[in-house]
């Protein structure tokens, strides 16, 4: 158990009136948490302190080397006026495997989950209340050592911030155009895919700029090696209906290993469906769409939960799937998510966590 002092705000913040214009990670709430390290004291100095900027070294290996790793999960509001959070544990387990690959200290996961059930329980009345709307959690790990040499970290802190954001759907779910893209990559096998970090994001974003610049809302990425296989979309992982089964690719290293994906592969085999793991090619998903056996597909992740596709755009043709209209799969995948999330339904998973 960490002792976490807590150092109060001399005024609070007004909350936002109009819940409706939310948008997403714009507006902070009054308070963060922070927890320092380095080698020799280990974990230390656990503090809630008031929301506010950093003073950083211009040297912080943060800010030169990309060292920094990051989750993201959401407390939602509950139709009785309570507040969960849906399978936390899964961040707090998944943000130690990215600390063990980016050489940046593991936060053990009792304390993962203690620091973020505080911060949200002091922050309870920020978790707005409309369809749709929650909390997002952004904990976050970084390197602050003062120099330029470059090793594994020998100071970083742990930091968790709060952002209330809108509903994702607010002109109600519609499919997306993605792209499939056959240039850059975002991650290798071998190299630092399966963990959550800022370096793979910096990775994509010339692909997916030009990706919005032709009108669609992401890419779908190829594997780095063969840019044959299919790996995921955006920041979220992604899953094919193709003759009646659930196709998803295999979680082979260069794939964030989502939440979401799990959710849906247990929701999924619950309900009776076959759902496989393994490698697709943009080969078989082309002819799939040609021969008219593509039957869904979607995206999911924590942010939209899941997004339909309603059209792929690969090389110089483009394909709609499903007529450009959400699936019974994608649909009933949404609904069941999010009604065990926002606790409308009851949750036989044991997956969320009332604070
Ligand atoms: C966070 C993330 C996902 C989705 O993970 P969830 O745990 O479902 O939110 C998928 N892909 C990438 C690259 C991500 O960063």
């Amino acid at each position: 158990m960490l002792d976490i002092r807590v150092e109060k705000c001399a005024q609070l913040k007004e909350k936002p009136a109009d819940e409706t214009k939310l948008g997403f990670g714009k507006i902070f709430t009054d308070y963060m948490a922070m927890v320092d390290w380095d080698r020799e004291k280990g974990w230390h100095d656990a503090r809630i302190v008031p929301f506010g900027n950093f003073s950083m070294h211009p040297a912080s290996t943060c800010l030169h080397y990309g060292a920094e790793i990051f989750e993201g999960l959401k407390a939602y509001r509950r139709k009785d006026g309570g507040v969960q959070l849906f399978r936390p544990w899964e961040n707090a387990r998944r943000m130690m495997n990215s600390a063990e690959r980016l050489c940046l200290p593991q936060l053990p996961e009792e304390d993962f989950l203690q620091v973020v059930t505080t911060l949200v329980k002091m922050e309870e009345d920020w978790v707005p209340h409309l369809e749709g709307t929650s909390l997002y959690i952004r904990p976050f790990t970084f390197g602050t050592d003062e120099t330029l040499g470059v090793h594994a970290v020998e100071h970083a802190a742990f930091c968790v911030i709060l952002s209330p954001v809108g509903s994702y759907y607010k002109e109600g779910i519609n499919p997306v155009g993605i792209m499939i893209e056959d240039q850059d990559v975002r991650a290798v096998r071998g190299g630092t895919g399966y963990a959550k970090c800022g370096g793979n994001y910096a990775a994509s974003n010339r692909a997916g700029e030009r990706a919005e610049r032709q009108g669609y809302s992401q890419v779908l990425w190829l594997d780095g090696v063969e840019r044959k296989y299919i790996e995921e979309v955006g920041a979220m992982n992604v899953m094919f209906k193709i003759s009646g089964e659930v196709v998803t690719p295999a979680l082979t290293g260069s794939i964030l290993p989502g939440v979401t994906r799990k959710s849906c592969i247990d929701v999924l085999r619950g309900k009776g469906y076959n759902v496989v793991e393994r490698l697709l090619s943009v080969d078989e998903l082309a002819a799939a769409m040609e021969n008219g056996t593509l039957e869904e597909a979607w995206g999911c992740g924590t942010a939209a939960v899941i997004s339909p596709i309603g059209k792929l755009a690969y090389k110089d043709r483009t394909y709609i799937v499903n007529g450009g209209e959400i699936g019974e799969v994608t649909h009933m995948l949404y609904d069941t998510l999010t009604g065990i999330q926002w606790g409308k339904i009851e949750d036989p998973f044991g997956w969320t966590l009332r604070i």
